[in-house]
């Protein structure tokens, strides 16, 4: 595809040093009059630069397909997001083909255990890697990493590919899809800038739409989405635990809701904490002392006291599905197509795999002369994703509800299904296989497990 020289004006002249993300910050008023009048062509623009969006945008590096990032937050308010996530061994394994794990690696805590349990029963189930296969020779079951290191780390391995342009503080106003192309509107949201910054026309072969569970591209096109809110929100802290967390992650199911702990530093763990609405609010606004008091009464006493460290966040739980993942010339990943119950800690390893997977259906569609937003070759991506992704959020909705309850028939069924899966190997291997996103259809960024 024909680039207009302003391309390589937005990557050579304006863009600053340190980052791409200011490209569109022009201060050249005829710089400004360029953007006014002409369009940018890209083979692919990416709404959206979050982790999923950013590792979509990184394997599509060498593809020979040029990428713009539209994203709406500028790159340090992007990584500030205080949140942090169960990594699993799917997504470490795919950001380590795409050379960005060396950065993170040592920035996250292993989990080596994960002990999964009914909070009304004294059965404990406990995962170990030796589960996943011995000959797999794995030393964890996978990590828990924050934040602001997968997104920098992705971002810094961004800057380094030639095929990516980035532009930032700015959305999508308008996506319309027109045979062969789509046409972009894209806004400034400097506030302090947007009369240098006026809105400006993108050309796409494809448009991909990684910008999170309330997208706008998927809105924009007109995907309507299935889904649920629950009767519960997640309220997510830090905590310094009294005694050393041992790398293992809890999931205890209580009746009101999952609580799980993760370790994530060596002296402090994640804590994710399922309620219905009320009593997550009630817990939110208790004192420090108190919440301290009503965290240990929780969970227990085995890591001795447990200290509130920083603030807590409180977020609705909701499933939301996208009912299409692909029209001509529009894709959705991440959240944008599915976004599920923080229980087990699929959404963002789910939306990782997307990424992959549809990165290497672009990739070999373009080697193969195939028209990379034309129905035929994202119906592939849709084929293999939405089904996968099905499972995985029927799976969370599944524990959620079935645990979320006291009604005796289904704690019997529990309460049994608990002891079986420690009794069974199999059904703790597949359980756990699945769980690590290790089951199923592999992208090629990710290398087969060997079968036990
Ligand atoms: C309490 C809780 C705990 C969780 N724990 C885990 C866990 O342990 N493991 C796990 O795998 N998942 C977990 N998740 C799910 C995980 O947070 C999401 O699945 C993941 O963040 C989705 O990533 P994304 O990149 O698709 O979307 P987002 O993180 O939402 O990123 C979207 C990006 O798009 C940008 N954007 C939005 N709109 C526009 C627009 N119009 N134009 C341009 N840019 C735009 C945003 O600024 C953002 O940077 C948890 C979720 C919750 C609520």
């Amino acid at each position: 595809m024909v680039q207009p020289p302003l391309v390589s004006q937005l990557n050579s002249t304006s863009v600053p040093e340190d980052f791409k993300t200011e490209a569109l910050n022009l201060q050249d008023s005829n710089q400004n009059a360029i953007l006014q009048n002409t369009i940018l062509n890209y083979d692919l623009v990416i709404v959206g630069g979050g982790i999923v969006g950013a590792t979509l945008a990184v394997a599509l590096e060498g593809s020979g397909l040029t990428v713009l990032i539209v994203e709406a937050q500028k790159k340090a308010e992007a990584i500030a997001k205080g949140q942090a996530y169960a990594i699993h061994l799917s997504s470490s394994r795919i950001w380590d083909a795409l050379g960005v794990w060396a950065a993170i690696e040592p920035q996250v805590q292993e989990f080596k255990q994960v002990h999964l349990s009914d909070g009304t029963d004294h059965h404990v189930v406990q995962f170990m890697p030796q589960d996943l296969g011995q000959d797999l020779g794995l030393s964890s079951l996978g990590h828990v990493a924050e934040h602001r290191v997968l997104l920098s780390a992705l971002l810094d391995r961004v800057q380094r590919c030639k095929n990516i342009h980035w532009c930032c503080p700015a959305r999508v106003a308008q996506t319309k899809v027109q045979g062969d192309y789509t046409e972009l509107t894209v806004e400034s949201l400097d506030a302090e800038a947007i009369s240098d910054n006026p809105p400006f026309t993108v050309r796409s072969r494809l448009v991909i739409g990684a910008d999170g569970a309330k997208s706008q591209v998927r809105e924009q096109v007109g995907i309507k989405t299935r889904g649920k809110a629950y009767w519960q929100s997640c309220l997510v802290a830090t905590i310094q635990p009294e005694k050393a967390h041992r790398n293992i992650a809890y999931e205890r199911f209580w009746p009101s809701g999952p609580f799980a702990i993760l370790p994530v530093s060596e002296t402090h763990c994640r804590i994710v904490w399922t309620a219905p609405h009320a009593e997550a609010q009630r817990l939110q606004a208790l004192n420090e002392q108190d919440f301290s008091v009503a965290l240990t009464e929780r969970y227990g006493t085995q890591m001795g006291q447990l200290t509130l460290v920083g603030d807590r966040f409180t977020f609705p739980a909701k499933l939301v599905h996208s009912c299409e993942y692909v029209r001509p010339r529009v894709a959705l990943v991440g959240d944008a197509a599915h976004s599920c119950h923080p229980v087990g800690g699929q959404g963002l390893n789910l939306g990782v795999r997307d990424a992959a997977a549809l990165a290497q259906i672009l990739r070999t569609a373009q080697i193969q002369g195939e028209d990379i937003g034309s129905l035929a070759v994202l119906k592939r991506y849709q084929r293999w994703r939405r089904t996968q992704n099905i499972l995985a959020l029927s799976f969370t909705d599944i524990l959620n509800r079935m645990f979320s309850n006291q009604i005796l028939p289904l704690v019997v069924v529990r309460r049994l299904g608990l002891r079986l899966m420690s009794m069974i190997p199999w059904i703790k291997v597949t359980s756990l296989r699945f769980m690590a996103g290790l089951l199923g259809k592999a992208p090629l960024l990710l290398p087969p497990t060997p079968s036990k």
